[in-house]
């Protein structure tokens, strides 16, 4: 495993870690599970990552191809520092390659086929805490991908208390693991299906590196995680699948961790496939809290399995519409009918985000970044 010697370099092209050379000008690329062998003038499958004299760069450094803000709900995360906007950012590629993506506009593109803006990681910090975010999300495409760019906005944002979160498919090597997740502090991994028939056809991918890293999070880190499940009608939903799903996370991660079952819609190259039945998310989460779940979510559409509710006395503890926080009765972080402690992450500490941004900082921001728009 390389060093990381990212800190201080700003412009590109950025020479990206994870990498070791191979005979004839080839680079190894071992960051995530794919283990690109890539020849001199080529990229990765994930496109951002490419071999130019020898050298392996990260075409994604400090260039975001989306930024946003979002309700962290969105993520989704719904035990981390619920009701809060979290500032959203992307790059061009993706490891993956799934038929159904609802980014595919920029996670099937490369670097040079999206419209991106410059943002150093300080800069990146400096956005957030200018429009009220006390996190970040590295989110939309794969943000493995652009790890070297992800730990660097880390760095920045711990000196700030600002937050950060990966959302992710998971699809990371066991060499990189530590090298981002031990900088972050929430995650949501999304658990596509629970079938290699699935992985294979329809992500290009395998389930049981995904497995594993969900098997780090838990036990190797103290990351805040999230499982997300979305559900495509005849692909993946399956009762049986769902009920095998739920009993593996129940058996290696524990009945806190929460799960999400979420709506499909049609997308990319899947839209020969209905929208997911609301009924479908209805079942699924029945079928999850029965095998013994204690946190389990409906979501993308409007449903009371959106609510987290005490799973000692059923009280509803935090009361959501979408993606709203419409109540939270919770009290430092207990329900407030029975006393149960419910784990997540459920507040900043007061001073955590420090007035680091100068007024100069601000204004060079606000000058530079004034056409996002946020
Ligand atoms: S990060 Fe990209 S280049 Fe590296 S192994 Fe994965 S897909 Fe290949």
């Amino acid at each position: 495993m390389q060093d990381l010697k990212t800190r201080g370099e700003t412009s590109n092209p950025h020479e990206a870690p994870w990498r070791a050379p191979e005979a004839g000008g080839k680079v190894h690329c071992y960051l995530c599970p794919r283990h690109c062998h890539i020849g001199e003038g080529q990229a990765g499958f994930c496109f951002i990552r490419a071999n130019e004299g020898g050298k392996l760069y990260s075409l994604g450094y400090a260039h975001p191809a989306a930024l946003q803000i979002d309700p962290i709900e969105k993520k989704p995360l719904n035990h981390f520092l619920p009701g809060t906007r979290v500032f959203s950012m992307g790059t061009a590629g993706c490891n993956m390659g799934c038929f159904f993506c609802q980014n595919w506009d920029i996670s099937k593109s490369r670097a040079d086929q999206v419209r991106s803006s410059y943002v150093p990681p300080e800069d990146v910090v400096t956005l957030a805490i200018r429009n009220g975010c006390p996190t970040i999300a590295f989110t939309y495409n794969e943000p493995t991908i652009w790890g070297e760019y992800v730990v660097d906005i880390c760095h920045a944002a711990k000196e700030s208390g600002i937050k950060t979160v990966m959302v992710s498919n998971g699809y990371i090597a066991r060499e990189a693991f530590h090298d981002i997740y031990d900088h972050i502090d929430a995650a949501n991994i999304d658990l596509k299906a629970f079938t290699e028939t699935f992985y294979g056809r329809t992500t290009l991918t395998h389930l049981q590196p995904v497995l594993e890293t969900l098997q780090w999070l838990k036990n190797e880190t103290n990351v805040w995680f999230e499982i997300t499940n979305l559900m495509i009608p005849t692909l993946n939903d399956a009762p049986p699948e769902t009920r095998a799903l739920a009993e593996w996370i129940l058996e290696n991660l524990g009945p806190d961790v929460p799960l999400h079952f979420t709506a499909f819609h049609p997308d990319f190259k899947l839209r020969d496939k209905p929208k997911t039945p609301p009924e479908t998310l209805h079942a699924a989460r029945r079928t999850a809290l029965d095998v013994g779940l204690h946190y389990v979510y409906e979501g993308n559409i409007y449903s009371d399995g959106a609510h987290t509710s005490c799973p000692s006395c059923k009280a509803v503890v935090i009361r959501r519409s979408w993606h709203d926080v419409e109540e939270n009765h919770l009290v430092d972080g207990c329900c407030p009918s029975c006393g149960l402690a419910i784990p997540g992450r459920w507040a900043n500490s007061p001073g955590d985000i420090s007035a680091r941004s100068s007024p100069e900082a601000e204004a060079a921001a606000a000058e530079r970044y004034g056409e996002l728009n946020l």
